[in-house]
């Protein structure tokens, strides 16, 4: 039971420092940076010489979405121009940007990164051995940085318009792809009529997705302080007590909230090594009212599973230690985890995202994420339940 506290109080301090000491911590800034020395000032104190990895990343999670959809508009003004050239040309544009889009949401290089502006971010990663020999290796990951605070995320309602908004933009820029290629071949009124529609569609989303760069960055309590100290918690801990077999790798990550590019530089640099690893995501976990919610999956236009076999071991770990109140759940939102990186590089994969049961992440991109809104019994069995997972890994 002291042992237990020791644990939770180590995790709380980590969230407070990120949090409110450091505070906003947006992708790419000088307090993301911070918050990186913070955690590699942690791990050295560990003896265990975290080495920073650093990376260029895109400095908005939005930009791309806005960029696509301006260029989606402006093929409605060149459409009518001159003829069936003009057509072509619309059709063609708008197809670029959608296909972009939907490269950008799988994070994928499109054209539309090479156009936005960059910056510099960083990883920490630190190696915890185990007490025998090399066996099998585990990943423990939690991002640093915090997003903005969206006119969208303000409250389950207008989230609920977001979820609507995002499949209606990419069916409205296929809808402008089609019936601008028939205009190329028909020259007809009626199509260009028609496109007016899904042009109205887009108008009203351009707004929304515009804004979000002009508010503040979220202190990022729950999102992710808690994931990022969590993962700190437990370097600390299997430090103390190593596991048997089992070498953990700890990442933490910058510039999630832009599209995961942490986490893509480091498995890019990484994965050879890493063939077989559980990769272990610990994205928000501190909300009241929610358990211990691991992913069984993830992703809108493409899928992107957690592993059987982690789903079954944490589903055991779920029905045997009933005091933890764990449980899953499928991410059906137009959001994602680092867990998809590790699913697209191929290892088995889960996710920790505490969702309440009725499906809402608290104060998600808000600017209430603040320390006083973590509940610090959700964040130790959360904690607890991980352990026992790398336990588990551990004794397969
Ligand atoms: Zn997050």
């Amino acid at each position: 039971m002291e042992a237990e506290r020791t644990h939770v109080s180590r995790a709380m301090s980590h969230v407070r420092h990120l949090a409110e000491t450091i505070g906003p911590r947006g992708s790419t800034s000088a307090q993301e940076r911070e918050a990186s020395e913070y955690v590699r000032g942690v791990l050295d104190g560990l003896g265990l010489s975290p080495r920073v990895q650093p990376f260029t990343s895109a400095v908005s999670a939005w930009r791309p979405y806005a960029l696509a959809v301006a260029l989606a508009i402006l093929a409605v003004a060149i459409y009518p121009i001159g003829g069936r050239v003009t057509a072509a040309i619309a059709s063609v544009l708008v197809a670029a940007a959608l296909v972009s889009a939907l490269l950008e949401m799988n994070f994928t290089a499109n054209p539309l990164r090479w156009l936005l502006p960059k910056g510099r971010s960083q990883n920490v990663i630190a190696v915890v051995p185990p007490a025998g020999e090399v066996k099998r290796r585990a990943v423990l990951v939690g991002h640093l940085d915090t997003h903005r605070t969206p006119f969208l995320f303000g409250s389950v309602a207008r989230l609920r318009l977001f979820g609507i908004l995002s499949p209606a933009g990419f069916g409205g820029m296929a809808g402008l792809v089609g019936l601008f290629a028939a205009g190329a071949v028909w020259q007809e009124p009626a199509l260009y009529y028609a496109s007016l529609a899904p042009t109205a569609v887009l108008l009203l989303m351009l707004p929304m997705i515009v804004e979000p760069d002009f508010t503040p960055y979220t202190a990022g309590a729950n999102d992710n302080a808690t994931g990022a100290a969590v993962a700190l918690a437990l370097t600390q801990r299997l430090k103390e007590a190593p596991l048997s077999n089992t070498e953990v790798w700890t990442v933490h990550t910058g510039c999630e909230e832009v599209g995961c590019y942490g986490a893509d530089a480091f498995l890019r640099e990484h994965r050879e090594r890493l063939d077989g690893a559980s990769f272990i995501t610990i994205d928000t976990v501190g909300g009241p009212g929610s358990g211990p919610c691991y992913l069984t999956r993830e992703g809108t236009t493409k899928r992107y599973h957690s592993d059987p076999g982690l789903i079954t071991l944490a589903g055991e770990i779920a029905a045997e230690r009933p005091e933890l109140g764990a449980y899953a759940k499928a991410m059906t939102l137009p959001a994602y985890t680092e867990g998809a990186i590790g699913i697209k590089y191929g290892l088995p994969s889960i996710t920790f995202v505490n969702f309440r049961p009725d499906g809402v992440l608290p104060n998600w991109h808000r600017p209430d994420d603040t320390v006083e809104h973590i509940d610090a019994d959700v964040l130790a069995r959360s904690e607890e339940f991980v352990w026992e997972l790398l336990c588990r890994i551990d004794a397969r």
